[in-house]
């Protein structure tokens, strides 16, 4: 027997963190940051959580006594993260040191990439790691990581982790077996990306595994936009040959593939690809994965802009070490030779390379939500309005089309199918209403027994 209860991800998109407890073996599937609930309260950076009782006293974090940092005996085994999008794993830095986190390789490397370079969040006491000048790197958490293909128990449970192809590198489904049922975990995934495959060996292996249950994404039920990374490079290349002025593209700054795109669009344009030093220290982490294949950073074709201030923290020390950075008037005496990559973070320095005439804005990401909590749509809207840029929407989606995952459900064919990280689970059970699967809505906090 089985229990799964549901902590976000229900009714909304991301936040997900489901409880599995069998037989005294309990874990966590994904421990993710709700980004849509936490805005209702706060407002990032002016106000933000602390510390864990401030997300656990309004309801963001399971009450669950030696679950959190500074307890004693944690009440689970181990935390599964799917992949590293913010909204997956954002909430692991409250957990106690001592609960292991398991993930991909690349998840591993994605996480603790983000956290040398990102400076912000809750107190220092909460770090994941951290990167000094002087002691170099520092993990604070039990990082277990695997490959495909690998096979491990947890307790009373087997965990089985397939790849599966989403808009960020490291991204796995998983098929999990109790000694009485097997469940299926989607996490995020696409079946129209660069590594459709993936996703489509994630699918036949649960479908063989004849699961009790499968819990599926289901973010796309709503204005789905059926785009492949290879229209958006043929848009977006299209468009950088038209346009005399600069080039800005804005997307995740974690997507790898969209980073590849551009950097590709920019060669075929005769132009200079201008990354951003936090980019630049991503992909230097991310070199020595075979699994990637992404430009280096030493490329002759690749700029990396930083913006002007005295010192140099721990982590940009290290790109420094390897290439030289252009501020923003280096950037505006070159801006028809190059594409820039920019969010909307950087609009600041924008003023200094002064966009001119004949320049346009590519905006490549999600109009509607971002699981990294970043779009700022209408605000990239009024600076493209001041700086006279027009802006464009070119994007492919990280999720899965509704039509083929309705494919997927029936090829797995569970016996209960149970829909998360949707903001329509009522349109979805609709949708998906004439499949032999029993689909089951859970509510937030709800337990579900097998
Ligand atoms: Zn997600
Ligand atoms: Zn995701």
């Amino acid at each position: 027997m089985t229990d799964i209860t549901f902590y976000g991800g229900v009714g909304v998109i991301g936040g997900n963190k489901i409880l599995l407890e069998n037989q005294g073996t309990s874990i966590f599937l994904d421990f993710g940051k709700n980004f849509g609930r936490e805005k209702v309260y706060y407002d990032d950076p002016y106000l933000t959580p602390r510390k864990h009782e401030h997300l656990l006293d309004i309801g963001l974090l399971p009450e669950m006594p030696g679950l959190y940092k500074n307890d004693k005996e944690p009440p689970v085994d181990a935390v599964l993260l799917s992949h590293p999008h913010l909204d997956h794993w954002g909430y692991t830095c409250f957990l106690d040191n001592d609960i292991p986190l398991y993930c991909g390789e690349g998840t591993r490397k994605m996480i603790l990439n983000y956290e040398y370079s990102s400076g912000t969040g809750p107190s220092k006491e909460y770090y994941l790691a951290n990167m000094t000048k002087s002691d170099g790197y520092q993990v604070y958490k039990d990082f277990r990581s695997f490959r495909t293909g690998d096979v491990f128990d947890i307790g009373s449970l087997e965990v089985e982790p397939v790849h599966v192809d989403h808009s960020i590198p490291g991204a796995y489904g998983f098929i999990i077996r109790t000694p009485s049922e097997t469940i299926v975990y989607t996490g995020d995934f696409r079946l129209h990306g660069p590594e459709a495959h993936m996703s489509e060996e994630f699918i036949d292996k649960a479908a063989e595994a004849e699961p009790d249950v499968m819990i599926s994404e289901g973010t796309n039920m709503v204005g789905a936009t059926p785009s492949s990374e290879r229209e958006v490079k043929e848009k977006t290349s299209a468009i950088i040959g038209d346009t005399g002025g600069l080039v800005v593209v804005s997307f995740s700054a974690r997507d790898i593939d969209r980073l590849r795109t551009m950097y590709e669009s920019s060669i075929e344009n005769d132009r200079k690809f201008v990354i951003s030093i936090k980019q630049a220290f991503l992909l230097q982490s991310l070199r020595d994965d075979p699994s990637l294949d992404i430009f280096d950073i030493r490329d002759d074709h690749v700029l990396v802009f930083r913006k002007e201030k005295d010192r140099a923290s721990a982590w940009e020390d290290r790109v420094l070490r390897e290439v030289d950075v252009k501020n923003g008037r280096e950037i505006n005496e070159i801006k028809d030779e190059v594409v820039l990559a920019a969010s909307y973070y950087d609009m600041n320095e924008l003023m200094e390379i002064d966009p001119g005439s004949d320049s346009v804005f590519i905006s490549s990401q999600s109009e509607f939500f971002d699981e990294e909590g970043e779009i700022r749509h209408e605000k990239l809207l009024n600076w493209c309005d001041h700086y006279g840029m027009p802006q464009y929407q070119v994007h492919a989606s990280g999720h899965v089309m509704p039509a083929q995952l309705r494919s997927a459900v029936k090829e797995i064919d569970p016996s209960i199918l149970i829909p998360v990280h949707t903001e329509k689970p009522g349109l979805y059970k609709k949708y998906m209403s004439d499949i032999p699967s029993e689909i089951q809505l859970p509510s937030l906090d709800e337990k579900i027994e097998l």
